[in-house]
């Protein structure tokens, strides 16, 4: 029976009286960087933990998402961790932008510098979590047909994780080899000399594209939903660039831990990137310069260039115009490019997508658009794809159609709390968290970048580092106290419901039928499911919180009496 590894020199205790394989003070669900850092933390702490993933290796989305063109769209010397100084100095990135064996290659050097393998258990999924009122304890249960006591479980699942195959007539019934984007095969695919077809046109795709059209004899892209795109301008890294970053490191993290994604732009001037000004404040003459100097720089810094793109629909207006110029000035075909044009949401209310050469792929002779809104999918066949335009034979699909998102690995999971309350039923008008980090009934389970929380919307490093130290200072206090649980309240949970939905109300990102929205999944309940308050606002939040005695919590001691928040 595996589980019963050693931690910081403190023996897992077998549960005999339970018949549980190993008891630990805390069980982390994944081995990302969320779990990895927990791990860490909880380490220093003194507390015993395991860290328990289905995939055969550490990094989580970088494991997983190996598409051709994968990067990531944030900055490299911002996607990484700052919680140790000889790491953040020692480490070099190659690119301003890293792609994904660079990034899983980072993780895994984490992994190893701070002996973390020996407390994590690979190819392992958890398919249940159960809390024990007598005991106050959770019961962890995997596919391996284990069980875990732990006094704390940490969902360190990722927003990403659950990969979504699009519900078309026949899908099962094609022959050739189909791939997902966040499933690819770890051995690579050869696509020279085929007929490549590509469903979605999302992130992943538009990284996916070129790539794919340089290699296969033909590309086909089947599109729905048409993208906002700006260029990455990703190059090789630099000492003239890395050397500032180095040396002014721990400003520049800590500045960057007070804006609203937790990503700073522009730093060489020391603007921070963010154009304090609204689109409609400036001449046009003035507003078509700025964003042809954010075009050219590329990145999503695009969006900052003015304070109220994402709140007032005439500015948004004025940027959604100039990238759709963009598009009819680099792609040659007046048709296609037309079609490549969003036009039935506002740009950044699906998440922005940054690229390298996306558009120009278009121009290429091997390289056709298929316009669903035009000719929509009727069937998978089991030779290729049918639209109402006829059937179209392919070597290989490739679906880069998503997630599901923020719920769907949570959800997945049988998670029962007092009374045995279900997450399933509790979630199932959509999620209902207190600040992203915890559910009432379900004590001393907590989630990293949970919904709720900024999470999806901000550097997802940063927020990590947020939620990690947030708890390990909690179960700090709750060891100095003598508390064993915690949990919201129930009327905390519902006023941070309130004002999650309020803030996504006070922006267009309800204008979009995003997977932010849960709008990509059949059935699921439409909210928006980030907190838009931003990251600088979201973390005084928290700790204000904790410094209210935990304000919003039940803390319960050992002897129950519930210790009541300050
Ligand atoms: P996505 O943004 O959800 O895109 C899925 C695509 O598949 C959409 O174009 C969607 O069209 C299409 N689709 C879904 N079902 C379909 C169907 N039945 N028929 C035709 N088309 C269908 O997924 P993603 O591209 O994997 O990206 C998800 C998120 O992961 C991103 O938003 C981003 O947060 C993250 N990501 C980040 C990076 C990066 O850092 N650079 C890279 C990749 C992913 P509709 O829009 O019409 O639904």
């Amino acid at each position: 029976m595996s589980g019963t590894g050693t931690q910081q020199g403190r023996p897992a205790q077998p549960d005999r009286a339970a018949g549980l394989a190993a008891s630990y003070d805390v069980i982390i669900v994944g081995a990302g960087f969320g779990g990895m850092y927990m791990l860490h933390r909880l380490r220093a702490l003194g507390l015993s933990a395991r860290v328990l993933d289905v995939a055969s290796d550490v990094g989580g989305t970088w494991y997983w998402n190996r598409y051709p063109g994968a990067r990531c769209d944030v900055e490299s010397m911002q996607y990484s961790f700052s919680f140790s100084k000889e790491l953040q100095q020692t480490w070099s990135w190659s690119e301003r932008f890293a792609g994904q064996p660079e990034i899983l290659a980072y993780a895994n050097h984490v992994a190893d510098r701070f002996d973390l393998r020996r407390d994590i258990q690979l190819e392992t999924r958890v398919t249940a979590a159960h809390f024990d009122e007598q005991t106050r304890r959770w019961t962890i249960s995997t596919d391996r047909g284990e069980q875990f006591s732990a006094q704390f479980c940490v969902m360190a699942t990722g927003c990403l994780s659950t990969a979504k195959l699009p519900e078309i007539t026949g899908r099962d019934s094609y022959q050739g080899a189909t791939y997902h984007t966040g499933y690819w095969p770890h051995e690579g695919v050869d696509f020279s000399g085929l007929k490549v077809a590509v469903i979605g046109t999302g992130s992943s795709a538009i990284q996916a594209i070129p790539v794919i059209a340089e290699q296969a004899a033909h590309l086909t892209v089947f599109q729905r939903t048409p993208n906002y795109s700006i260029p990455s301008r990703n190059g090789p890294m630099t000492p003239d660039y890395e050397g500032p970053w180095k040396s002014d490191y721990e400003r520049r993290r800590a500045k960057a831990r007070t804006m609203r994604t937790g990503i700073l732009y522009g730093v060489e001037n020391e603007t921070w990137g963010l154009n304090n000004v609204s689109a409609m404040d400036v001449s046009p003459d003035e507003r078509q310069r700025i964003y042809e100097e954010r075009w050219a720089v590329g990145g999503t810094a695009f969006m900052a260039a003015f304070n109220d793109l994402i709140t007032n629909e005439a500015s948004n207006d004025t940027a959604a115009e100039f990238v759709r110029s963009k598009i009819r000035e680099t792609v040659k075909d007046p048709e296609t490019a037309e079609a490549l044009c969003p036009h039935d949401y506002p740009i950044g209310t699906k998440r922005i997508c940054i690229d390298t050469d996306y558009f120009e792929t278009y121009n290429r002779p091997n390289v056709k658009l298929v316009d669903l809104r035009k000719t929509p999918i009727e069937a998978i066949t089991p030779k290729g794809v049918r639209t109402t335009a006829g059937e179209q034979a392919f070597d290989a699909i490739v679906y880069a159609t998503g997630f599901d998102a923020m719920t769907g690995t949570l959800m997945s999971i049988d998670i029962r709390g007092r009374d045995g309350v279900e997450l399933r039923e509790k979630w199932a008008a959509g999620p209902q968290t207190y600040l992203g980090l915890m559910c009432a009934e379900l004590p001393n389970l907590f989630m990293i970048t949970g919904p709720g929380s900024p999470s999806v919307l901000s550097n997802m490093i940063v927020s990590i580092e947020q939620h990690v130290d947030w708890l390990v200072d909690a179960l700090a206090h709750m060891r100095a106290n003598g508390i064993e649980t915690i949990e919201p309240r129930a009327d905390a949970e519902v006023s941070w419901g309130q004002h999650v939905n309020e803030a996504g109300h006070r922006t267009l990102y309800v204008k979009a039928a995003s997977w932010y929205m849960g709008a990509n999944v059949p059935g699921k309940p439409r909210m928006f499911m980030p907190y838009i308050g931003g990251v600088g606002v979201y973390r005084q939040e928290c700790d204000d919180v904790a410094a209210k005695g935990y304000e919003g919590f039940v803390l319960t001691r050992g002897d129950e009496r519930a210790v009541a928040a300050e």
